[in-house]
């Protein structure tokens, strides 16, 4: 028997885990596939909200924690499983000036550093590749991304020298229940017993909270593709008309999304590869001449105003959720985890968890 069973071993399953760990208690994640093979592979690893602004409070005081966490839980990580997960102050150029006014009053609110360029010269400093058709943006220079598949790859090697315990390959197949409390979960395999269940199943996790009343979390395809290209050539993450390229240390050069609602199919088209081959070149032109090296797909466990269920069951004792982190997963992890993991030990909350109650406008 474990203290808590965690269903999912996503980014968001992972990361509570460990909190969860460090706070004394007996973990088992359990896991369909293998560990962070799911959408917190296929993310881009931007540590922040796409234009912030447009979030509520909700989630952006989770990506403020989150956002002083990473530097130590990276080197963390680090010494836990010898791998680097390449997190990076490459920094935000946004190419729009439209929401000006609204994305500086948010900079000013939460202590961001945001700086107006309006100087041709300037913002093709800041990325010298940039588009000589662009002339001015919003900067952002402190924003980080992190190498998601590294970042699932060092949590799996933490929980390998922590004695965090996971089984991967192994679907969960139904919730135990009696009387009204959670008393364990079953597999094809076996029946596994704790006084606490998470799910934490990304896009799959409406099917485990069976309310009454619809839950809110659909599966939101975002394809991707990645470039091969020379290290130092692309410097900065640039976003443009809703397209956003990401530059890694190794020189290769992500280009996303797509946002598709299509179910819970994770094929990738050719659409999508000329979609977002032309909005990669039009933002840096260098990208037409680079080969794509690869193009994936990922389903976000999409809620409508991107703010995750961070809360327990409101009908059934000792279940939880920390699910529904939409486009946003990665950056709202590591402080969704510590609310979680504070929830379940009866710690002080660090954030009033009303808005990420399963009862909350959504
Ligand atoms: C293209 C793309 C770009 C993105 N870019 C960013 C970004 O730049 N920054 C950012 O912060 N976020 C980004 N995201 C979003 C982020 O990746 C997600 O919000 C995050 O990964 C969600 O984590 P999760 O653990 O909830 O879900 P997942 O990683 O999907 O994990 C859920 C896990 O539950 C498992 N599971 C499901 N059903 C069962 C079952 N029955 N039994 C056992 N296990 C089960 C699944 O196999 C899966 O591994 C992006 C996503 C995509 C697709």
């Amino acid at each position: 028997m474990s203290d808590v069973i965690i269903i999912g071993g996503g980014v968001i399953g992972m990361l509570t885990a460990r909190e969860l760990h460090q706070a004394g208690a007996d973990v088992l994640v359990i896991e369909r596939g293998p560990l962070g093979g799911e959408s917190s592979w296929a993310g881009g690893g931007i540590i922040s909200p796409l234009q912030p602004w447009r979030y509520s409070d909700a989630v952006n005081h989770l990506a403020e924690i989150s956002k002083a966490v990473y530097p130590s839980l990276a080197q963390q990580l680090q010494e836990e499983s010898n791998i680097d997960c390449e997190l990076t102050t490459s920094g935000l150029l946004f190419t729009d000036l439209d929401e000006r006014m609204q994305a500086e009053d948010w900079a000013q609110e939460w202590a961001v550093e945001l700086h107006t360029i309006k100087d041709d010269k300037l913002i093709h400093e800041i990325e010298p590749q940039l588009n000589r058709a662009i002339r001015g943006g919003l900067w952002m220079p402190k924003i980080m991304q992190i190498r998601n598949p590294k970042l699932v790859k060092a949590l799996k090697g933490s929980f390998d020298t922590l004695g965090i315990s996971y089984s991967e390959h192994t679907p969960v197949t139904e919730l135990i229940i009696d009387g009204g409390a959670i008393k364990g979960v079953s597999t094809a395999r076996e029946t596994l017993t704790a006084e606490r269940v998470i799910i934490a199943s990304g896009a799959w996790s409406a099917g485990f909270i069976r309310q009454e009343r619809n839950v809110e979390i659909e599966p939101v395809k975002g394809q991707m593709i990645m470039f091969s290209g020379e290290p130092g050539l692309i410097r900065r993450m640039v976003l443009s008309s809703g397209h956003y390229i990401i530059p890694r240390r190794d020189g290769r050069v992500l280009a996303g999304s797509t946002l598709e609602r299509t179910g819970f199919d994770k094929a990738v088209t050719a659409d999508a590869n000329r979609e977002l081959r032309l909005a990669a070149a039009a933002i840096i032109p260098a990208l037409a001449n680079m080969e794509i090296e690869r193009q994936w797909a990922g389903l976000r466990p999409g809620t409508e105003r991107g703010i995750p269920y961070i809360c327990p069951h409101p009908e059934i004792d000792g279940l939880f959720i920390n699910a529904g982190h939409y486009r946003n997963g990665v950056v709202l992890g590591p402080a969704s985890a510590r609310l979680m993991a504070e929830m379940i030990t009866g710690q002080a909350v660090t954030l009033d968890p009303a808005s990420y109650a399963l009862e909350a406008a959504h």
